[in-house]
């Protein structure tokens, strides 16, 4: 049976910490060195109820996309959720690893994941690491849809392909458009916008899209039908835990390891509902009480 030490210096190996972005908190939260590993968890969001699953498994190690702790902290005491967090582990010897942005720039990477979960062939990094001279590192992807769909056809992919959730997938542009390319990225991906528009893609997946930059990116996209194609944070990057849980996999394998290696069934998501809209359009049914000017007598305090 492996000890902590080992299994780290091999998920260091696949998402080298020193790759991570500057501002990020990556690499082993809790854990003894010497501890034995024989169950290993990976999932997106290090929250109790992942927590909760890693003890009812017997997890040795949960190894999380995000991080605990992304800014500094004076407590870990067991009244903050992220205390808990903490003492549930080391209650149960459960070691927490972490791998984010080095694992999004990674290759194969989370982008790789998500691109892989709706049948899409990665042609490039949008954004490559320019320290890879291969070229294949970096955030985000550019893959082929082939043989072509239409936007709408493509969202319905990516509402049947990832996890399910409240939110499914939201869509700017003509949904009747076709893709013939579109760039991939698990996350908030709103900072890509530029390199989306240098690309030259059709259409664009990713998640956290907000009002303000969306509509300008439609807007300032010109003449070109390049979509926008917004999923639920979680889903875009679940996809990361099957395809990390399979190269861990196959390195225990090498090494007659023997670990048991789960990915999490836990949805983290917080969004739990979502009422789609059947309110009228403003421009053909608001009622005439809502859209009229206010009269004198509607103001308080008016006089007669
Ligand atoms: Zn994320």
């Amino acid at each position: 049976m492996p000890r902590l030490s080992e299994v780290i210096a091999v998920l260091e190996t696949l998402w080298p910490a020193e790759r991570a972005e500057s501002w990020d908190a990556v690499g082993t939260v809790v854990g003894e060195p010497d501890q034995e590993v024989m169950r290993v968890l990976f999932a997106v969001d290090p929250v109790q109820e992942t927590v909760d699953e890693a003890v009812q498994l017997g997890a040795d190690l949960l190894v999380t996309h995000h991080p605990l702790y992304l800014r500094g902290t004076t407590t870990v005491a067991a009244s903050t959720s992220k205390g808990r967090v903490v003492h549930t582990l080391i209650r149960n010897d459960i070691a927490l690893h972490v791998a984010h942005t080095n694992a999004d720039t990674a290759d194969p990477g989370v982008s790789d994941a998500l691109a892989g979960a709706l049948d899409l062939r990665v042609v490039r990094p949008l954004v490559p690491d320019p320290t890879d001279p291969e070229g294949r590192r970096g955030l985000g992807r550019v893959c082929e849809v082939d043989p072509p769909l239409t936007v709408r056809e493509l969202a319905a992919r990516a509402a049947a392909c990832l996890p399910a959730t409240a939110q499914g997938i939201r869509v700017a542009g003509d949904p009747e458009a076709p893709v013939r390319t579109v760039a991939v990225s698990g996350g908030s991906g709103d900072s890509l916008f530029e390199h989306v528009r240098a690309a030259g893609v059709d259409a664009f997946l990713t998640a956290d899209l907000r009002h303000h930059p969306a509509s300008e990116f439609m807007a300032d996209r010109a003449h070109s039908p390049l979509a926008l194609l917004d999923a639920a944070h979680w889903a875009t990057e679940w996809p990361w835990c099957e395809l990390a849980a399979a190269q861990l996999d196959e390195i225990s394998d090498r090494h007659g390891w023997g670990l048991r290696v789960h990915v999490s069934k836990t949805v983290t998501d917080p969004w739990t509902a979502h009422a789609a809209s059947t309110g009228p359009s403003p421009a053909t049914a608001l009622p005439r009480s809502a859209s009229r000017a206010p009269s004198p007598s509607d103001t308080p305090g008016a006089p007669n």
